[in-house]
């Protein structure tokens, strides 16, 4: 058996063949989409190999190229596309053993892969009172690794944008898939080879990340009668230059009562809200703009007693997909999009459009120097059918839909070929054994995305 001898040439590096515990790190919250649910729910590794240092990733590559194994990346698996699912069985390459912060400097952290970001920020805040500029909201468990080869951007990005943005990594030490895999420090315009390409030409160990000042940010939540009236404010916040925020995301009712616990008693029904996380040194202030704009302040952390405090989660988990987790376990049959409105016009077409079966999540980011309206919408899901005719009344209406019912890169949002992490591969995993099926260029060059099929890869039942 090949994944035997496989596994006879990892010497002392620990290994998991529990079929149970196997299946388990197999996957990642792909059960968000039941789309994906149905076409990934019997996906697994045959073992879980989980190496302690750059030596013995390369052990593991070195064998996994000898002797033709699929090898998954895996953080935390958090990442919500099926992006860390072994579609082609093998094994899943489990980083979380390799999460030492390296080097902290004034302006930026070098951190193992599978370091967390809360625990990264723990110790450059000791050190130097920076932060990460921006985490999902997932900060608590993810991987900085996971982040920069599956995610895009999150708390902080209001104000300085996402992974994709130049500047926002600083720095890879990548580890390639050959008969004698290499080590790759990548900078500048090199990072992007990697950064978004869930693993499939490269394994991260390394990242150099810029920090930013840390604030120890004041929670508020401030409600709206009317959810345009929290959109506006929301969109204002943003574009106040002197207002130090890290998260404004406005919630629909009847998201907040329905969906948000334990912050229940600080929430009035039938409001809309906005989230925010305030500087200290911009509350006050903030709380005149909310005036100015007739918000009702009903919760703010700094006011809050040690035992609120202990109670309620932070804000920003009940912001970005934190808020579908939060939708789905009060309602299995919610999913949710990720779209892009124009302007505050466009939002309130799609919501005069589709109402109460897109209860509206907007996170205002900054994208490419642009204030943004990024929706995490909601959706009353029915049928996958329905679905697409959400996502095309979007489309019709002039706003982007970054689609998260599909697991490979390209039908994810970009729908093109990137052509830049394909040719990387070519060099960096020529035997195309990282993360079969997760890049259709590399599986089939000819798709053709203006099709409307959807890409299936073949290898999705072969194991091994
Ligand atoms: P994993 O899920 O383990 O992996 C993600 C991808 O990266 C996979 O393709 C995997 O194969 C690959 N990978 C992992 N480690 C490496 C490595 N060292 N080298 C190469 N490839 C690797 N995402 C956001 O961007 N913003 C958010 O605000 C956000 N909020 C979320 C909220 C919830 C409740 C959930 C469930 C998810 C959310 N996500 C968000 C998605 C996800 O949590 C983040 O992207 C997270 O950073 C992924 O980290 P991870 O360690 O869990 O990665």
């Amino acid at each position: 058996m090949t994944i035997s001898s496989f596994r006879a040439e990892l010497g002392d590096i620990p290994v998991e063949d529990h079929p149970r515990i196997v299946q388990q790190r197999s996957r990642d919250h792909y059960w968000y989409s039941p789309v994906l649910k149905a076409k990934l729910d019997h996906v697994t590794a045959e073992i879980v190999v989980s190496p302690r240092n750059n030596e013995e990733v390369k052990t593991v590559l070195r064998a996994a190229f000898k002797h033709g194994i699929a090898i998954t990346p895996r953080g935390a698996g958090t990442g919500n596309y099926g992006q860390a699912m072994p579609l082609s069985g093998g094994a899943m390459l489990n980083l979380m053993n390799m999460d030492k912060v390296l080097e902290i400097k004034p302006d930026r952290v070098r951190a193992q892969a599978g370091a967390v970001m809360e625990k990264i920020d723990q110790e450059t805040i000791a050190a130097v009172g920076g932060e990460l500029r921006f985490h999902p909201s997932t900060y608590r468990m993810a991987s900085i690794g996971g982040f920069i080869a599956g995610g895009s951007g999150g708390v902080g990005s209001v104000r300085w944008g996402g992974l994709r943005n130049l500047g926002s990594i600083l720095g890879l030490k990548v580890i390639t898939c050959e008969a004698e895999p290499r080590e790759l420090d990548l900078v500048g315009e090199d990072i992007l080879k990697v950064a978004h390409a869930y693993g499939t030409n490269g394994i991260i160990v390394e990242a150099e990340m810029p920090l930013a000042p840390a604030h120890g940010w004041i929670d508020m939540v401030v409600g709206f009668d009317n959810y345009m009236d929290a959109s506006r404010f929301a969109l204002g916040v943003a574009l106040q230059d002197g207002l130090l925020v890290k998260e404004v995301s406005t919630y629909a009712a009847p998201i907040p009562e329905a969906y948000f616990n334990r912050h229940k008693p600080y929430l009035k029904d039938g409001q809309s809200v906005v989230l925010l996380m305030v500087a200290p040194v911009a509350a006050d202030a903030m709380t005149l703009f909310v005036s100015h704009h007739k918000g009702d302040l009903r919760y703010r952390s700094d006011k809050a007693t040690e035992e609120e405090l202990k109670r309620l989660p932070p804000v920003y988990e009940l912001a970005w997909n934190h808020t579908t987790l939060r939708a789905l376990k009060v309602d299995p049959t919610i999913t949710y999009l990720q779209t892009r409105y124009p302007s505050l016009e466009h939002l309130e077409k799609i919501i005069s459009l589709l109402g109460d079966e897109l209860p509206m999540h907007i996170e205002v980011t900054r994208q490419d120097g642009v204030v943004t309206l990024a929706g995490l919408p909601l959706v009353r899901y029915t049928t996958e059918a329905r679905l697409d005719e959400i996502v095309a009344i979007h489309e019709a209406n002039g706003c982007d839909v970054f689609n998260p019912h599909r697991y490979t890169l390209e039908e994810g949002g970009m729908k093109r070929t990137d052509q830049k992490q394909l040719d990387f591969k070519r060099q960096s995993d020529p035997k195309g054994i990282l993360n079969p099926g997760k890049m259709v260029a590399w599986e089939n060059p000819d798709f053709d995305f203006s099709a409307g099929k959807v890409w299936l890869f073949d290898g999705l039942n072969s194991v091994g």
